[in-house]
């Protein structure tokens, strides 16, 4: 088996969420600030507030070289 450096982290081999940016949280654009405070953050949905990037679990390596 072998593997390579994952190229979907948000940085590549970094092992990081690229939605969320490796934070686990996503702040709202739509919310202004001014009305709604308390929704300003939410969970990332691509990684489950992990963090972690979800192709290569956070490790940022991926294995290749099996077929199926
Ligand atoms: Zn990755
Ligand atoms: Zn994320």
């Amino acid at each position: 088996m072998s593997s390579h450096t994952c190229l979907d982290c948000d940085s590549i081999g970094d092992g990081s969420c690229p939605v969320c940016h490796g934070i686990g949280m996503l702040s709202g654009d739509s919310a202004s600030g001014a009305y709604g405070e308390s929704a300003g953050r939410v969970s990332c949905a691509s990684c489950n507030g992990s963090g972690e990037c979800q192709k290569c679990d956070g490790s940022g390596q991926v294995e290749v070289g099996g077929e199926g």
